[in-house]
């Protein structure tokens, strides 16, 4: 089985206590006992950053991102941009900004603040030279209209936790910008992801957790880990027609292409997915 990448968990969020885990070094031995070798450990403040960098010091299978995401405006509503910059270049496993972007769903009444944060992100992330991790909910229009006018092309990135049409999928690619899946196209109820999973080429597609939300089938409804990205692999494998390991080494290569680095395949041996079991995970440890 080949390793692959959860390109998107917030692991400064997972409940460790409540899961009976001890610490990330338990959440990543889960993680690369299943397959899943490398972790992208995203922020969505500064707060969570600093917390993120604490939890996965000495860890070089943990990459790091960090933006201010629309929903976390309130707490930070005067960020700086030094401070964003100077911790985008703090520490060389920082490799994008994000999530940063637009939620009209959740948080529609401060559209302005989120168009001006937003606007001002992605030209941070081009004065560092760092892809951009999108969050875009219930907010096409205006996240293209912004992609275009600030050229976000420019650094290119990826719209996480895809569940928009696949017009907008469209447009994303022709920006160059790549697609990430999580848990959501497992869901019965999400034909309309599907939909967007046949249209999106394998050489633009992502997995995710977006844990700890979003768990997916046969797990959903409980906390997320970056384990779970395996089901996530196997059942979009499935949908696809290809096997685990084809969809394993293309999404890794999709990473290593976007954000410019190279995954280290640790030495440990991973069970077959047919009879792996998750709460039967080997006593592994990614060299630190
Ligand atoms: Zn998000
Ligand atoms: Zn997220």
């Amino acid at each position: 089985m080949t390793y692959f990448i959860d390109t998107h968990c917030h692991l400064a969020s997972l409940s460790y206590q409540s899961q009976g885990f001890k610490s990330v070094k338990e959440v990543v031995d889960r993680a690369l006992s299943v397959g899943v070798s490398h972790l992208l450990s995203v922020s969505c403040t500064t707060k969570e950053f600093y917390k993120n960098l604490e939890l996965t010091k000495g860890f070089n299978n943990i990459y790091l991102a960090l933006g201010i995401h629309p929903l976390n405006l309130e707490e930070e509503p005067n960020w700086s941009e030094k401070e964003l910059k100077d911790l985008l270049l703090s520490d060389k496993r920082v490799i994008a900004l994000g999530e940063t972007g637009l939620d009209y769903h959740y948080s529609p009444e401060n559209k302005k603040e989120q168009l001006e944060s937003f606007a001002k992100q992605i030209n941070i992330a081009k004065e560092v030279c760092k892809p951009l991790i999108i969050h875009a909910r219930e907010a096409k229009d205006d996240t293209l209209a912004l992609l275009r006018s600030e050229n976000a092309k420019d650094v290119g990135g990826v719209i996480h936790c895809f569940t928009d049409s696949v017009d907008m999928a469209r447009q994303c690619l022709d920006l160059g910008f790549y697609i990430s899946f999580t848990g959501v196209a497992t869901f019965k109820a999400s034909d309309n992801v599907r939909e967007v999973l046949k249209y999106v080429p394998n050489d633009r597609l992502m997995l995710e957790t977006d844990c700890p939300y979003l768990a997916p089938v046969p797990v959903r409804g409980i906390e997320n880990e970056p384990a779970y990205c395996r089901y996530t692999l196997k059942y979009i494998a499935d949908f696809k027609g290809m096997s685990e390991d084809s969809l394993a080494s293309i999404t890794s290569q999709n990473f290593e292409n976007l954000y410019k680095v190279k995954l280290k395949e640790p030495n440990v041996t991973v069970g077959e997915c047919s009879t792996y079991k998750l709460d039967k995970f080997f006593n592994v440890s990614f060299e630190k």
